[in-house]
């Protein structure tokens, strides 16, 4: 068997198990699967990776870092007839979010007023109509890995929706390391109902990894953002 062939067949097997644990969550929670969507963070994964994934069947991929997504999603579209949504899942520099804005479709780290400028003159230059953007909020107000505090919230939410080309559709979070991903995950969806009784479209809760994709699923996660279930462990083949 070729080594495609080999990755493909593990590809496959793995989006297969996470796709059942998510079902699983899903019927444990009283939700329906469709309502939680799949993305497949391929960092530090090659673009054909990517192309494998999205012969699978996978609409949403995403990246977290511009220096290695930006060659990977032309890449990827030199190498894949599929259309995917891509999602930008990382930390945001602000010298950085033009040209995120040029390929990426929904950014997930949308944490100061700063980035959105360039997002909104990145998006125009790419010819994208409508550039979507969460919030994402550091539940426990440490704000070492990204996020806004949540009490900031409102104030970027209106900074957002004033602005013309950018598209306010939810919440973002990555549970505190040594927390109780349940905790977070239930005060992010109070975060949620609150923003959404301001900006009724906002409904995305971009919530919910690899380890604690059920905790997530069990407070109302639209989104999880899944790599090493699905690809394997970062930094063994690949840097
Ligand atoms: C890498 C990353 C993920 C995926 O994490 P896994 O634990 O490998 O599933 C999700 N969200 C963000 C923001 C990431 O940077």
């Amino acid at each position: 068997m070729s080594s495609i062939d080999a990755r493909r067949d593990e590809l496959r097997a793995n989006l297969s198990e996470v796709r059942s644990r998510i079902v699983q969550a899903c019927r444990a929670a009283n939700r329906a699967p469709q309502d939680v969507r799949l993305i497949a963070v391929t960092k530090f994964f090659p673009a054909s990776d990517a192309a494998l994934l999205a012969e699978l069947g996978v609409t949403d991929l995403g990246e977290s870092r511009d220096q290695e997504a930006a060659p990977k999603t032309a890449d990827f579209a030199a190498l894949s007839a599929q259309s995917v949504r891509w999602h930008f899942v990382g930390r945001l520099q602000t010298n950085k979010a033009k040209s995120v804005a040029g390929y990426a479709d929904v950014i997930h780290s949308v944490d100061r007023p700063e980035l959105l400028q360039p997002l909104v003159g990145g998006a125009r230059r790419a010819g994208r109509a409508s550039l979507g953007v969460l919030i994402q909020v550091s539940i426990d107000g440490d704000t070492e890995r990204g996020g806004v505090i949540p009490a900031g919230v409102p104030a970027l939410a209106a900074d957002i929706e004033a602005r013309d080309g950018l598209d306010l559709q939810g919440v973002m979070a990555i549970a505190p390391i040594d927390a109780d991903p349940d905790q977070a995950f239930a005060d992010l969806a109070g975060l949620s109902a609150m923003l959404i009784r301001q900006h009724p479209a906002a409904t995305a809760i971009s919530a919910g990894m690899s380890d604690d994709l059920e905790a997530a699923i069990r407070h109302g996660a639209t989104h999880v953002r899944v790599g090493t279930a699905l690809l394997g462990r970062r930094g063994q083949t690949f840097r």
